[in-house]
């Protein structure tokens, strides 16, 4: 039958049983879009990212004697819209058959099935053989359990994929979670190797993209372009984690620095978020350089790396299809104010949002740390709206995809779904990051301070969010220590931080 097969932007998987076989009545297709291009304004790397990978992986399709339509942004038949293109290119064609691989976004999902029901000819889908998980493996999993931890969810996952366990029982190393002894601030030492990067020439594509009238953010060299955009790049990605980073990957995965953006993270998550390689061949990668090197390199680090791939990021993904769409709408603490206007400029004395916002201004990067305890913690604090939470996040990144998006941000990082994802939120003053990095030193704020002008705006804004959100935290065991510590304040002092607080949320700019 001559069959019409999709493949969307994050379904670059080489490996995908679909190219096993040379069927000569398949055509693939893949497709640029303004619906994609601007369902949120997106940072040009991630753009280009992007576009760049898909025209990779269909080359390497077409090379391999596959038959590819390929619509470019700018091509004279691309309507922008998925639904009438394939229709067009259905009837075009005289296809008799229409496959799609499952979407890991609910709104092309949506999309794909109502698109399927208005189809006169067969329609099909296919796995993406990418994850460990189904999209409800979660859900039956926490099936009748009162409290869902990632922590259960991961060792069952260790468990029944036999990753870093002893007779398939036992966890190897003896304990389940080094956590505790992977928190360092990172001081200048250990070196951290430099990667050359790929220094691609993308010119040609930032044109196509700006001349197509797509409105993108960020700042890009187009001439030194460095994420990886085929599966080789990827791979040689990951061998370069494995031989340099690994060794200190979970010491340092808490610590943050003004001179260095990447420390020793991976930059995996855009080849894994695209499919160009699958989580399980990078946990195989790092456990067979694990147990090659295991005298220089200690599990703490190889368990905290697979932790967040086992265990995170499969289980965000089973929030999101357990939780959506009303994931989309929560806002637990009923949250109203904008983002701040600096987040899309970095222009604030405040040194560690300066750092971490203008890194992923410059990167379409920012490792977790600044993500969840910077940039997060602060517009928690200040009572944004996540809704623009989400917006900045998702067009920000180049991993930004909306399942691992939305669940880190409304979830872990905004609390906004009331606990799902975390037990309590993620806020901090200014003495956690101080213990984390070395933006307070320089900074225009003084971090000892508390409420005066000089003070260090997280140290009355954390104090202020937990007063004001006392009925949220009222039962929440986890919260009773830091609860306990604000009903000690004298209320002359926490007048101060109230007065302090309200500043600062009602003029972010100022600060
Ligand atoms: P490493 O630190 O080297 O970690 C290795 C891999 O583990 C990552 O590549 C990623 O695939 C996985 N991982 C780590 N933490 C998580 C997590 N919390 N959830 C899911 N996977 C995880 N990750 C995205 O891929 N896309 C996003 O849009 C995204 N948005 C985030 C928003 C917020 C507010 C926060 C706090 C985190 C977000 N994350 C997101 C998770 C994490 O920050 C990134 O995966 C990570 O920074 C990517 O860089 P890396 O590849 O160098 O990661
Ligand atoms: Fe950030 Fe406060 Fe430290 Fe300045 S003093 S870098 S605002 S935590």
């Amino acid at each position: 039958k001559k069959t019409l097969r999709l493949i969307l932007g994050d379904q670059l998987n080489h490996q995908h049983s679909w190219f096993k076989d040379d069927l000569e009545d398949v055509t693939y297709l893949f497709m640029e879009m303004r619906q994609e291009t601007d369902y949120v304004k997106h940072h040009i790397q991630k753009v280009v990212g992007f576009f760049r990978s898909m025209r990779n992986f269909a080359s390497y399709l077409e090379e391999r004697d596959h038959r590819v339509i390929y619509y470019k942004i700018d091509h004279e038949d691309n309507t922008q819209n998925l639904e009438k293109n394939i229709k067009d290119l259905i009837d075009k064609h005289d296809f008799e058959s229409f496959q799609y691989q499952l979407p890991d976004e609910y709104r092309l999902d949506e999309q794909l099935k109502s698109l399927c029901e208005d189809l006169e000819i067969e329609t099909n889908n296919f796995d993406t053989e990418h994850f460990f998980t189904t999209r409800s493996d979660l859900e039956r999993f926490y099936e009748g359990k009162k409290q869902m931890t990632m922590e259960y969810f991961y060792r069952d996952m260790r468990k029944k994929n036999n990753i870093l366990m002893i007779n398939a029982k036992d966890p190897e190393g003896g304990k389940w979670n080094f956590d505790k002894s992977n928190r360092q601030k990172w001081k200048g030492k250990p070196e951290i190797p430099h990667e050359r990067g790929f220094r691609k020439d993308v010119s040609d594509l930032v044109d196509e993209i700006k001349n197509a009238g797509v409105e993108t953010f960020g700042s890009i060299e187009a001439n030194n372009y460095n994420w990886p955009t085929s599966r080789e790049d990827s791979l040689s990605v990951l061998n370069y984690f494995c031989k340099n980073l690994l060794v200190h990957f979970g010491d340092y995965q808490d610590a943050l620095h003004t001179d260095e953006a990447y420390l020793f993270h991976s930059r995996l998550s855009f080849s894994m978020n695209t499919k160009m390689l699958s989580p399980k061949e990078v946990i195989d990668s790092v456990l067979d350089y694990y147990y090659d090197h295991k005298d220089e390199i200690d599990i703490s680090q190889v368990e905290g790396f697979i932790r967040q791939i086992l265990g995170w990021r499969e289980y965000m993904r089973g929030i999101y299809w357990k939780e959506m769409p009303g994931y989309r709408r929560s806002n637990k603490l009923r949250n109203q104010n904008k983002l701040a206007e600096f987040y899309w400029d970095a222009n604030t004395k405040m040194n560690c949002l300066h750092h971490s916002i203008k890194n992923s201004l410059e990167n379409a990067y920012a490792h977790h740390i600044q993500r969840l305890m910077i940039t997060g913690n602060y517009a928690l604090l200040t009572e944004t709206h996540p809704d623009e939470v989400d917006q900045w996040y998702l067009g920000i990144y180049i991993d930004a995809i909306e399942w691992v998006e939305i669940t880190n941000t409304r979830g872990m990082s905004q609390f906004a779904d009331g606990g799902i994802v975390a037990t309590k939120p993620y806020v901090s003053s200014g003495s956690y990051i101080n213990k984390m990095s070395n933006y307070c030193k320089d900074c225009h704020y003084k971090v000892n301070k508390k409420t005066e002008d000089d003070a260090c705006p997280f140290n009355s804004l954390y104090w202020n969010f937990l007063d004001a959100n006392r009925e949220h935290f009222a039962g929440n065991q986890r919260m009773n220590m830091m609860m306990s510590l604000l009903d000690k304040k004298p209320p002359e002092e926490m007048q101060k931080i109230r007065n302090r607080a309200g500043e600062i949320i009602s003029n972010p700019e100022r600060f």
